[in-house]
């Protein structure tokens, strides 16, 4: 059992596993920094999207984990996450989406993420203001949604109240290495903070921390739009994608539309956290949610905003130990899709951290390993 462990970073990644770290040694001594607040960077602005349907193979497991946890988080957190299961509906809008749909279907079925083909009278019965016309999609009934600034409040109040301290606007500079193992982390105040392990859940910018000691992880930042209507009428109870349209769109419990997608922000400034809602986006991404779900055309957008997040090339996240440098684990790089896997992640992260069964069955395809393997074999 490690005495203490640091965790860089106060989005969903680190706060889950300083809560699950507590959660599993009560002894241990859990500290997370946080150089601005809780959430500030992609876990607060998130679409707070929990899926299954859709992901990588390499992440299936980890997403079915999760999945599973996320009907009782809310009593294990003793919070409120905004959690709903209302089931998860990608649509086909041309024949040629729907034709590909039964061996998406299959493909998925096979590793157990319980998906469904709907034609177009199921579709319209999940969501009846659904476009005319379309032919049919794809259902998950064990798909659904939370909300994002409150599931990081209810993740940072239960840590704190498990014995977590958890400092806001404290930043790490730097890791300190002796004799090849992670011994403590230098402070944004001149401290030097002790630890037998560090966890470096910094999101987009975990790259520096490792970069001086010839770990190089592969991200590139992207910023994400997200879009907020007006409060409209109706209730409508699955998330809605679509097959080659970027698009996410829900409706919230007050019945406004929260529509992103994968619409890409400016970043002026990336050390910073900041970013610019770009026009053309907001357009874009405006008639793709009319095209799919025609009551959007009656609402005023009453707000936009956007999220820095990590990108890796193979769209993928990094989770696990890092193997050159011992006492360092690292989940970074979730590349837009890591909110629904914060149960999981913050779990599989304490099992490292302690010596406990990691589960690595769950991760096992995430490990940095593939990308220094990819550079043994010459690949970019
Ligand atoms: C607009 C948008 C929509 C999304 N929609 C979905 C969705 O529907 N479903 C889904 O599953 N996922 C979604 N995601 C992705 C998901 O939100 C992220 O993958 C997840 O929140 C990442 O969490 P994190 O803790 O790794 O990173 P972050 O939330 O970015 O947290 C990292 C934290 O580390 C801090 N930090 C960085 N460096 C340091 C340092 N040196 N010292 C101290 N602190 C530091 C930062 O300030 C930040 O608070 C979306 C993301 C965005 C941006």
């Amino acid at each position: 059992m490690p005495a203490s462990v640091v965790i860089v970073g106060g989005g969903l990644m680190g706060l889950s596993a300083a809560w699950h770290l507590r959660r599993a040694e009560p002894g241990a001594r859990v500290v997370v920094l946080e150089r601005a607040q809780v959430g500030a960077a992609a876990s607060g602005a998130s679409a707070a999207g929990v899926r299954v349907m859709g992901r990588d193979p390499a992440e299936r497991a980890l997403a079915l984990a999760s999945l599973g946890r996320w009907p009782e988080l809310d009593r294990e957190l003793d919070g409120a996450t905004g959690y709903r299961r209302g089931g998860g509906l990608r649509v086909a809008l041309d024949d040629a989406s729907w034709r590909a749909v039964p061996a998406w279907v299959a493909e998925q079925r096979g590793d157990g993420v319980p998906v469904d083909v709907v034609d177009a009278g199921d579709a319209r019965r999940l969501a009846p203001e659904i476009a005319a016309g379309c032919p049919g999609g794809v259902f998950c009934a064990m798909d659904g949604q939370a909300e994002a600034m409150p599931t990081v409040q209810a993740f940072a109040a239960a840590a704190r109240r498990a014995g977590v301290r958890l400092e806001e606007g404290v930043g790490v500079e730097r890791l300190i290495v002796e004799h090849g193992r992670v011994v403590a982390v230098s402070r944004s105040d001149g401290r030097r903070e002790p630890c037998d392990v560090a966890i470096v859940a910094g999101g987009t910018w975990s790259p520096p921390l490792l970069a001086p000691h010839g770990v190089r992880l592969p991200f590139t930042t992207r910023a994400l739009q997200m879009l907020l209507t007006e409060p409209a009428r109706g209730a409508l109870a699955p998330v809605i994608g679509a097959f080659d349209r970027k698009l996410s769109f829900k409706q919230l419990a007050g019945g406004a539309y929260l529509i992103g997608g994968g619409w890409p922000a400016h970043i002026p400034d990336e050390a910073a956290n900041r970013w610019e809602v770009l026009d053309d986006s907001v357009q874009g991404s405006l008639a793709v949610a009319r095209e799919v779900y025609p009551p959007v055309a009656s609402v005023k957008v009453a707000r936009g905003w956007a999220g820095l997040e990590a990108f890796t090339p193979d769209d993928l996240p990094v989770l696990g130990p890092v193997p050159s440098l011992d006492g360092l684990l690292i989940a970074a790089g979730f590349c837009g899709h890591g909110f629904a896997l914060a149960p999981a992640v913050g779990d599989v992260l304490a099992r490292l951290a302690c010596g406990r069964d990691a589960r690595e069955d769950l991760w096992r395809g995430l490990r940095l390993e593939r990308y220094t393997a990819a550079v043994r074999r010459g690949e970019s």
